[in-house]
């Protein structure tokens, strides 16, 4: 169901008014974590004048410790929500268990799979079952095919509307968080109809990359971006460091506009 031989026109998922896929470039940004109301509605007011459709912001997180901090968990969705009726953005953010799926649909307009579970074959069926979009990120260390194979235990469940998000995968170099894969985009486009957008932040975990990469994705044939923006990167309680402050988030949403009118 994911391949191009099966559907050869792309397919562009609609979020509201919003269409992913097709001619389209769609950013969604925001911080990597919930943390508190002012952080979040900062980052919102912040990534909507500089142009972005979605407000991204992980309630439930997948840390490396279990002493980081996990997330605000529903408090953290009810404060999304709240950024939603303020600034309009929709929300995309994380589910990571199929418990949490039923709390989570509630609020997003996008649900998240995140690298780590790209293979929790549970979850992935129930994503499949809901009438929400799914955002499947690339596992650490998933092939091409891993990655499709994914996408398709949630589309044979019925859900159709799936956007794939290269975020780096794990290989020798370590300068960097991730090896950014950003031939996966034209890859995947040869070989599926569903949208592909990139995460340079995850992909590179270091915030004066993120903009080359994200330009570099665009150009590479890309449907949009997921980027992490927080207005005080160095006390973030997680992923400050990959963190765009909303200055430079607003000049990066200059580029990529010139960038995608001679593409
Ligand atoms: C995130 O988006 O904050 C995240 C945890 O991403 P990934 O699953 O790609 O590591
Ligand atoms: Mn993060």
């Amino acid at each position: 169901l994911a391949s191009r031989i099966f559907k050869p026109e792309p397919t562009v998922v609609e979020v509201g008014d919003i269409k992913i896929g097709g001619n389209n470039i769609v950013i969604m940004a925001g911080p990597c974590a919930v943390e508190s109301r002012e952080q979040l509605f900062e980052s919102a007011m912040a990534v909507k004048k500089a142009g972005a459709q979605f407000l991204r912001g992980g309630a439930f997180k997948p840390r490396t410790s279990p002493y980081s901090f996990q997330g605000l968990e529903e408090e953290g969705l009810k404060m999304l929500q709240e950024a939603k009726q303020l600034t309009g953005l929709k929300i995309v953010t994380e589910v990571m268990d199929i418990h949490s799926v039923e709390l989570v649909v509630q609020y997003a307009d996008v649900l998240q799979i995140g690298a780590r579970n790209m293979q929790n074959f549970p979850l992935l069926k129930a994503v499949g079952k809901i009438n929400k979009p799914v955002l499947l990120k690339r596992g650490i260390s998933a092939t091409l095919e891993e990655w499709l194979s994914a996408a398709e235990y949630i589309l044979s469940e019925g859900n159709k509307d799936v956007i794939l998000c290269e975020r780096g995968i794990r290989t020798f170099e370590t300068y960097t968080r991730n090896t950014l894969d950003l031939s996966a985009v034209p890859a995947i486009k040869k070989l599926s109809h569903l949208p592909i957008i990139v995460d340079p932040s995850h992909g590179t975990g270091k915030w004066h990359l993120v903009g080359p990469m994200a330009k570099a994705a665009i150009a590479a044939g890309a449907d949009g971006l997921i980027i992490e923006v927080h207005p005080d990167p160095k006390n973030a309680l997680s992923d400050g460091a990959q963190s765009l402050t909303p200055e430079n988030f607003e000049v990066l949403c200059q580029d990529i506009k010139s960038i995608a009118k001679v593409i």
